[in-house]
């Protein structure tokens, strides 16, 4: 099984459409210092103010196949008809360079990346409530009507999965669901078992 380096955490953010997940994981990556956003691959068209290399690598299917087939996500899924995957590459460069990697992923996503990561931090975003949801994910504006229908049945099926995380924040209010983000997030980096003493901290046998 593959162990992140102790002191180099994996993050996995998993919510509903519509919970507030990207702004929540946008504004820990404001906050922390050497936390980093894994930017996924996927086939989706990218909506209007989305940005490519940013948002997403946007890929068509071919090249989405393709990378399937050399190995090259540590997981991938496919979301509201559309390939979604975190390249394996990334990850290890953002780990290389010293950062922890926070993952805006779905939660079959997140149950491959449970069996492989045995350090991995899991966290699950509740909207307050189903009514709230259905509102943010109407005034999104970007989606069709359909669209949004088969996000609001999967986000009643996706609710259901949160206690297979260690932690859930419910998105009531988004500057207190940031705080208890990064209050995990932080409290995640003071474990002892990932402490690595200093030169002036060696400890007397
Ligand atoms: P959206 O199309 O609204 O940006 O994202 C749809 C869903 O796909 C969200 O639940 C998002 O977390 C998930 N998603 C985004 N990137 C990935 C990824 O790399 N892997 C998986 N499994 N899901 C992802």
């Amino acid at each position: 099984m593959a162990r992140v380096k102790p002191e180099r955490l994996l993050i996995v953010v998993s919510a509903p459409s519509g919970a507030g997940k990207t702004t929540l994981c946008e504004q820990a990556v404001r906050r922390l210092p050497r936390l980093v956003h894994s930017v996924s691959y996927t086939t989706r068209p990218p909506r209007p103010d989305e940005r490519d290399g940013r948002d997403y690598h946007f890929v068509d299917e071919a090249t989405f196949r393709r990378m399937v087939a050399e190995g090259a996500f540590a997981e991938w899924a496919t979301v509201h008809g559309h390939l979604y995957g975190t390249s394996r590459k990334d990850l290890e460069a953002h780990w290389a360079a010293g950062n922890d990697a926070i993952l805006d992923i779905d939660t079959q996503g997140a149950a491959i990346l449970r069996g492989k990561f045995r350090d991995g931090i899991f966290v699950f975003i509740l909207p307050p409530s189903v009514a709230q949801l259905e509102a943010r994910l109407r005034s999104r504006r970007t989606d069709a009507p359909e669209e949004i229908a088969r996000r609001l049945a999967k986000a009643r099926t996706e609710m259901a999965a949160y206690p297979e995380y260690e932690y859930v924040v419910v998105n009531d209010d988004v500057e207190r669901a940031v705080g208890v983000l990064c209050a995990i997030i932080t409290a995640e980096r003071s474990k002892s078992r990932r402490f690595i003493p200093g030169p002036g901290l060696a400890t007397a046998e």
